[in-house]
């Protein structure tokens, strides 16, 4: 088994070499005509580097599709047969990596909701310690830099020369229009602790769609990424999961043709980099403060309720004029003018008050 596995270890190492590295194919493998079909495309196309298909799915909720299991591998050696196409597949236990391994499987990759979780890295590295596979490793669900870099560290430890990190977004609170949020930042600063791994980037978990794909790819390239995973399908629409975002491989090739990828010096790329990593950490930490402004607001809110109950007025001058000596001190040991600090104060007083107003004004 070793021995085979060695031959195609050397001829995926050229194919790792090629930049950008395309992988592509559908989120699950569900027949064998559609696994053969799917990579036919998208070898026609030109432009894959390496075919994916789901054999295990980890579904959020029991009873949905969770994959054809051992049965679809041999669809997969046979794709690879007809196309040249190497083949890679998600693997979350020892037994799917040494079943994967059996099957000539040629790249593995740990999945979103089996990286936040050191067990199931640690049973796969042990898994891996001898095989030299190139192994991809998702970025966990949460927005948790240190789990992933665990995960990676684990993996490199078993001796696995060929590592690859897909940034696949993080899952957040609330309505955003992504699947899950990129929070470029985070990859970025993978990226620069680990040099020698791949990034590469997955839209097709980010956006969740079709629409929005063409956008955070080509964000990618900007990004100075070295490869995609796109999921594709024969049959979009008739996808067994994950159907709003799958492409056909004729629609990849026409997005594929359109990405500009910047061939620049190493010096420009870092500084570009560097660069979005402080404006994405900025968007974060303004994200945050809105945030926050808007809980301030609601405890004026509640305040207003109290106030309003027992008769007493809006404006206590005194409790603000504490409030904003207290600020201009702290501010001034932080390095934030007077000026800016009365200023910034006096707005949020006057939306607080608009806020306790409205409560006080209201009926009941
Ligand atoms: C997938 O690639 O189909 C998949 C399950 O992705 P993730 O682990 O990113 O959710
Ligand atoms: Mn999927």
């Amino acid at each position: 088994m070793k021995n085979n596995i060695q031959v195609q270890t050397r001829d995926i190492a050229a194919i790792w070499e090629q930049q950008p590295l395309i992988i592509s194919g559908p989120c699950s493998a569900e027949t064998e005509e559609q696994v053969i079909k799917g990579a036919q495309d998208l070898a026609a196309t030109g432009r894959v580097n390496i075919f994916r298909a789901g054999i295990w799915k980890p579904r959020t909720k029991p009873g949905m599709f969770e994959g054809v299991g051992a049965a679809g591998l041999p669809w997969l050696q046979k794709a690879k047969e007809l196309t040249g196409l190497p083949i890679a597949i998600e693997v979350a236990t020892s037994k799917q990596v040494a079943l994967a391994l059996a099957h000539d499987v040629d790249v593995l990759w740990i999945g979103a909701r089996t990286t936040v979780n050191p067990f199931s890295v640690q049973e796969i590295a042990d898994a891996l310690r001898g095989v030299n596979v190139p192994v991809m490793i998702k970025n966990p669900i949460n927005a948790d830099i240190e789990l992933w870099s665990g995960a990676m560290e684990r993996i490199s430890r078993a001796n696995i020369s060929k590592i690859g990190l897909i940034h696949r977004g993080f899952s957040s609170y609330g309505n955003t229009q992504y699947r899950n949020a990129p929070m470029w930042h985070l990859a970025i600063d993978m990226k620069l602790r680990y040099p020698d791994a791949l990034m590469i980037n997955d839209p097709s978990h980010i956006c969740g769609r079709r629409d929005t794909l063409q956008a955070v790819m080509q964000k990618a390239a900007d990004l100075d990424y070295d490869g995609l995973m796109i999921e594709s399908h024969i049959d979009p629409d008739k996808a067994w999961s994950d159907a709003a975002q799958q492409i056909t491989a004729a629609r990849l090739k026409e997005i594929l043709a359109e990405i500009q990828w910047r061939k620049e010096d190493a010096n420009s790329a870092s500084y570009r980099t560097a660069l979005e990593t402080i404006r994405q950490k900025i968007n974060q930490l303004d994200d945050e403060l809105l945030q926050l402004l808007s809980q301030r607001m609601q405890l004026a809110e509640e305040i207003a309720q109290y106030k309003k109950e027992n008769n007493i007025t809006i404006l206590q001058s005194g409790r603000w004029s504490e409030v904003l000596e207290n600020a201009i001190k702290t501010g001034a040991k932080k390095g934030l003018s007077k000026d800016f600090i009365t200023r910034y104060f006096d707005a949020i007083h006057i939306e607080s008050i608009n806020h306790q107003k409205k409560i006080m004004d209201s009926r009941d």
